[in-house]
């Protein structure tokens, strides 16, 4: 007895209906039909080995895995092109456009996100970032606006136009987060919270996937099937450094991990340099040095005033760097045959700073 993973490459419907009938007359139980790509994937718990057989000759299948082990929904070997992953109506993760997402660690006021709002924005990022619930290493820290920056957040995606990113940390607040964002954020100290995974994966919403600092890629590949296996929502994994020996950098930004991510899964791979060196100093290296080595996107904490900032103010852009970084992004960029979306006319609402 085992789960069991068939994919039908571009398959009609009416073999959907043939597979599910074989798999509900051997008492499968949990069967799901969902898309990846072009492919029709079913997946089913409790089966028998027959079944596999009778799967096999019932029609004609791209794979069939049984029992299902390891991370197969998020391995290239299975499911071979790379997934591009839509986020808001305008936004495309892992096509040939990169994709930077910016804004505060956290949301604080409204003047603070509008004015980093219209900042990223004007600088050519394509999604606005922003904690409300922020996960803190010491209880008596800044725990992020919780609610009412969820609706700050909303209210600013609606002003703007851009699709926010925003963290979730507990089961429970799932549903409500995702109400308000177009992204869900998991971040590196939930990412093997599997329970949090699982509710993230049922909303249909994409799930950036932070990797936990004390995960090898093969536990992040597998956190990221936790997700992928509900069979709703898509994944971008975020690398944001491990932790090591080194305390010259918060974290020890591992770029190698993308062309590692890139030959194992087919999933859209993003860097978060901020959290990743913790210094605002090193974040436009890493970040270029990111682009070259084929991610697909940033991650990028700006704040209009750093050093006011609630949380991780020494590692936030301002403004100016942002522009500047985003200058010599284009140029990177364009050398490993990529680009930034064009800049899109800033609306007349925000505030614009100098
Ligand atoms: C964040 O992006 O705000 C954050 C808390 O990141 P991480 O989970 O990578 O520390
Ligand atoms: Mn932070």
């Amino acid at each position: 007895m085992g789960g069991i993973l068939i994919t039908l490459s571009a398959a009609p419907q009416s073999r959907d209906n043939i597979l599910r009938r074989t798999l509900v007359e051997a008492g499968a139980s949990e069967i799901r039909v969902w898309k990846v790509g072009e492919c029709t994937v079913l997946s089913a718990g409790d089966v028998t080995v027959d079944v596999a057989d009778k799967v096999r000759s019932a029609v004609p299948c791209a794979s069939v895995i049984y029992p299902v082990a390891g991370a197969p929904l998020a391995s290239r070997s299975t499911f071979g092109p790379d997934t591009v992953v839509a986020a808001g109506e305008s936004v495309a993760v892992g096509g040939a456009q990169f994709t930077v997402m910016a804004g505060p660690c956290a949301v604080e006021t409204r003047d603070q996100l509008g004015e980093c709002a219209a900042v990223v924005q004007a600088a050519g990022a394509s999604v606005l970032r922003g904690g409300a619930f922020k996960p803190r290493t010491g209880p008596y820290s800044f725990q992020g606006t919780g609610v009412s920056g969820l609706k700050l957040l909303a209210a600013v995606s609606a002003e703007t136009g851009l699709p926010v990113v925003s963290e979730v940390i507990d089961p429970r607040d799932v549903a409500l987060v995702a109400e308000h964002v177009n992204i869900l954020q998991i971040g590196t100290r939930n990412a093997q919270n599997f329970p949090l995974l699982t509710e993230a994966g049922r909303t249909g919403l994409p799930v950036l996937l932070k990797r936990g600092f004390g995960c090898t890629v093969d536990e992040w590949l597998h956190a990221a099937e936790y997700v992928l296996r509900e069979g709703r929502s898509e994944v971008i994994l975020c690398e944001r450094g491990i932790r090591s020996f080194e305390t010259a950098t918060r974290f020890t930004l591992d770029l190698a991990a993308i062309p590692v991510v890139k030959q194992r899964s087919h999933l859209p791979i993003i860097v978060d340099p901020s959290h990743g060196t913790g210094h605002r100093d090193l974040v436009a290296p890493m970040a270029l040095a990111a682009a070259a080595a084929g991610a697909d996107g940033l991650l990028i904490d700006v704040h209009t005033d750093p050093t006011a900032s609630r949380c991780d103010g020494d590692q936030a852009l301002s403004e100016a760097q942002l522009r500047r970084l985003m200058l010599q992004l284009r140029g990177v960029l364009t050398a490993v045959g990529r680009s930034l979306p064009a800049l899109v006319p800033l609306p007349t609402l925000l505030p614009a700073r100098a």
